[in-house]
């Protein structure tokens, strides 16, 4: 009989996968769901990106390419690196993967040994502390509640740190919170590292494009690049372009690491996709309109979601600075009772009520580390979060 490995069995499945996977099922058997689970934009690949990738199909590009990826797509990344961050890093201070996802994994099990511990803020992207058990290390979870603004403070930081820290991942703007860090509180954070040379940061800016203050967003590297060598930047081209199927992803960081991270993965996939790698270089070196497009979309959406959100009994959120995601509290829901009588103890619980009572499918806080909260995503049509936050107006109404 199968027995699974020990790192199978020590981690869990996405909670954000499975809550998806639990969409399409209800819909299947008939039932009219309003989904706010969805971590992909709802708009369509860019056709610009889309023309390139049958361009190189019919160019006959379908054929391996190097571990480190195609001439063309390496210069895009490394210009729009340049142009993000201010910093230039060399062709050894690359690497592309099938996704963010794959690099922010690869790059784990190329550094963690056994007792390594990683410091992971909480609420956190639900995959980094099963990342981490799944590659032999230990997640450190810091829970940094609303009182500080969902970010980590440079005491919880240094208290937190061992010497067998090996990591801290950092994500700003966050998923679940949508929270971005400043460029003095980068600098805060960066204080604390400097006395720990021993500690690298994984900083995870897979959203960095779609934020709604005015400017950019500041890159860890750029607040600080004395600590250049030991941060590796992810990011990819998933949530600015629309291209979640396509599964391109990359990280800039100290060559020694980056090498460690492309040898397992020229054991791993040898190469992305060569088609997904020319449909990236078009989306980071084409036209940017599409992405300005998307975030002014996404800013309505996340000024009505909050709006409503807030106006209902109970429940309370910040407005994010970016990604496209609400952190909802529900704590004024804990302890209520539902029509049906069952009393609603936690954050899963209480979305467990609103997808049977309301058919909103949103994703419990428990699935980031902190609750009570829940995940909506306003990465939807204005009428699917209209509706979606009416439904749930009703249902947190008709609880006792
Ligand atoms: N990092 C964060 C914080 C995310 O939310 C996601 C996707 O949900 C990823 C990384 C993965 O992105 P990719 O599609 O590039 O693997």
């Amino acid at each position: 009989e199968y027995q699974p490995a020990a790192r199978v069995t020590r981690i869990r499945e996405s909670a954000s996968v499975l809550a998806a996977a639990r969409v399409r099922e209800l819909k299947a058997e008939g039932r009219s769901i309003i989904d706010l689970t969805v971590g992909e934009p709802d708009f369509d690949t860019p056709d610009h990106v889309k023309l390139a990738a049958i361009a190189a199909i019919n160019a006959g590009e379908t054929k391996y390419t190097a571990v480190t990826g195609t001439p063309a797509l390496r210069s895009a990344i490394l210009d729009h690196v340049e142009s993000r961050t201010g910093l230039s890093y060399g062709p050894l201070e690359l690497t592309i993967a099938g996704g963010a996802k794959q690099v922010i994994f690869t790059a784990l099990m190329a550094s963690l040994d056994k007792g390594d511990e990683v410091i992971v803020p909480a609420p956190y992207w639900v995959s980094y502390p099963d990342m981490v058990l799944a590659n032999d290390g230990t997640p450190i979870i810091v829970p940094c509640g609303d009182e500080v603004g969902f970010k980590l403070t440079p005491g919880a930081l240094a208290a937190a740190i061992t010497p067998s820290t090996k990591w801290l991942i950092l994500n700003a703007p966050s998923n679940p919170t949508g929270v971005v860090y400043s460029r003095s509180e980068l600098e805060a954070l960066a204080a604390v590292l400097q006395d720990n040379p021993h500690v690298y940061v994984l900083t995870d800016e897979i959203y960095d494009e779609i934020y709604f203050g005015s400017g950019r967003i500041t890159s860890l590297v750029s607040a600080a690049p004395a600590l250049r060598d030991r941060v590796l930047v992810v990011n990819g081209v998933s949530k600015a372009y629309a291209m979640t199927g396509w599964r391109i992803g990359y990280a800039v960081g100290p060559a020694d690491l980056v090498a460690s991270i492309n040898k397992l993965q020229s054991q791993i996939s040898s190469c992305p996709s060569s088609v997904s790698q020319a449909a990236a270089a078009a989306a980071l070196s084409g036209d940017q309109r599409f992405v300005g497009e998307c975030v002014d979309a996404y800013r309505i959406r996340r000024d009505v979601a909050v709006a409503g959100l807030n106006s209902i009994e109970g429940l309370s959120c910040i407005s994010p600075d970016g990604a496209f995601y609400a952190y909802v509290k529900c704590a004024g829901a804990i302890g209520k009772t539902t029509p049906s009588g069952v009393r609603i103890a936690d954050d899963v619980d209480f979305t467990a009520y609103l997808l049977d009572a309301a058919s909103v499918a949103v994703i419990p806080g428990s699935a980031y580390g902190l609750g009570p909260y829940f995940r909506i995503s306003f990465a939807t049509s204005l009428e699917t979060i209209n509706s979606g936050l009416e439904a749930i107006d009703k249902a947190v109404r008709a609880l006792n």
